[in-house]
């Protein structure tokens, strides 16, 4: 299957109507182009067992755009109601029987200039994902560093901000690496490119907390909720990067990745037995596919 983004689906909805693909276009003079001005979110859909499709956490997502969307004095008007609207159109529209669905929700500013009179069409697109499980990947540590919160928030879901992880990218495909780890400007982990870590030491599990110059990371509430049904102990703090090279287990996460293993950091091997997450996976793929339920994770279902 190809990658998200390079995949081009029948229709793209903006401002909440239905129109073909080569139509969803921006004016080259707009604040969206010229200055990188846009906010966005990477929602997940997954087909359930019993014939219905479900939607993660949707209002989660809704409530993130509103705050990256915020901080950036991007007027946004559109209701919960409105956006979920939006979401299952688009996902009724495009939907096959044989994938789940990643859908992209963006504000990209189309009219305004240096903050005055700013106006965001809301675009969504979606894009066809594999329902296997993700294998193990490779990680290195970037030189490149997670920006700051006083310089461009991680707490802003903005396109601007993925300019740094795309030079990790680079960097890492230069390292055979698949994905590659940010340190914040105390030299501490602080995220993926595109996605949260997660790391077991002694049994627990360890996320750098925000704070690090993580996004607040909706499928790391997730895991926080599976965790502690789970009766694993669950922690939010500093993670040193040694921490990292010595824990028992390392993975990623996030709506995309889900929870991917990680094999190997830089030079460093890590064991391919992995109890605690294994067991974590397990139960975060029997919710998001109805398998199971928790009152803690939200799904918006579809009935087909
Ligand atoms: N950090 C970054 C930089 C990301 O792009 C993502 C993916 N959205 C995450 C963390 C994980 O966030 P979430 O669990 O909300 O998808």
């Amino acid at each position: 299957m190809k990658k998200t983004s390079l995949q081009a689906p029948a229709f793209a909805l903006v401002n909440g109507e239905l129109v073909p693909w080569e139509d969803a276009r921006l004016h080259v003079s707009c604040e969206a182009v010229n200055r990188g001005l846009s906010v966005f979110e990477g929602i997940k859909g997954y087909w359930h067992l019993d014939g219905s499709f479900g939607i993660l956490a949707l209002p989660q997502h809704y409530y993130r755009l509103c705050q990256s969307a915020r901080l950036l004095h991007i007027p946004f008007p559109w209701t919960l109601e409105e956006f979920e609207s939006c979401v299952v159109t688009l996902t009724k529209s495009l939907l096959t029987p044989e994938n789940d669905l990643w859908i992209r929700a963006t504000l990209f500013v189309v009219e305004g200039h240096w903050g005055e009179n700013t106006r965001a069409d809301l675009i969504m697109t979606a894009y066809q994902s594999g329902k296997q499980l993700q294998s193990s990947i490779k990680l290195g540590i970037s030189a490149w560093q997670r920006s700051s919160d006083n310089a461009l928030s991680y707490r802003i879901k903005s396109a601007a901000n993925y300019q740094v992880a795309r030079l990790a990218r680079i960097e890492g495909r230069a390292r055979q690496c698949e994905e590659m780890i940010l340190l914040n400007q105390w030299g501490r982990v602080a995220e993926a490119t595109g996605a949260a870590v997660l790391i077991v030491r002694n049994g627990a599990l360890l996320t750098p907390s925000s704070a690090e110059g993580a996004l607040e990371s909706i499928t790391i509430d997730i895991i926080e909720v599976v965790a502690n049904s789970l009766g694993v102990k669950f922690v939010r703090r500093p993670v040193d990067r040694t921490e990292l090279l010595v824990a028992d287990e390392l993975c990623i996460c996030g709506t995309l990745a889900e929870l991917i293993p990680v094999e190997k950091v830089d030079e460093y091997m890590f064991d391919s037995n992995r109890p605690v997450l294994e067991t974590l996976r397990d139960k975060f793929n029997d919710i998001v596919r109805g398998v199971c339920e928790d009152d803690g994770v939200h799904i918006t279902k579809l009935a087909f």
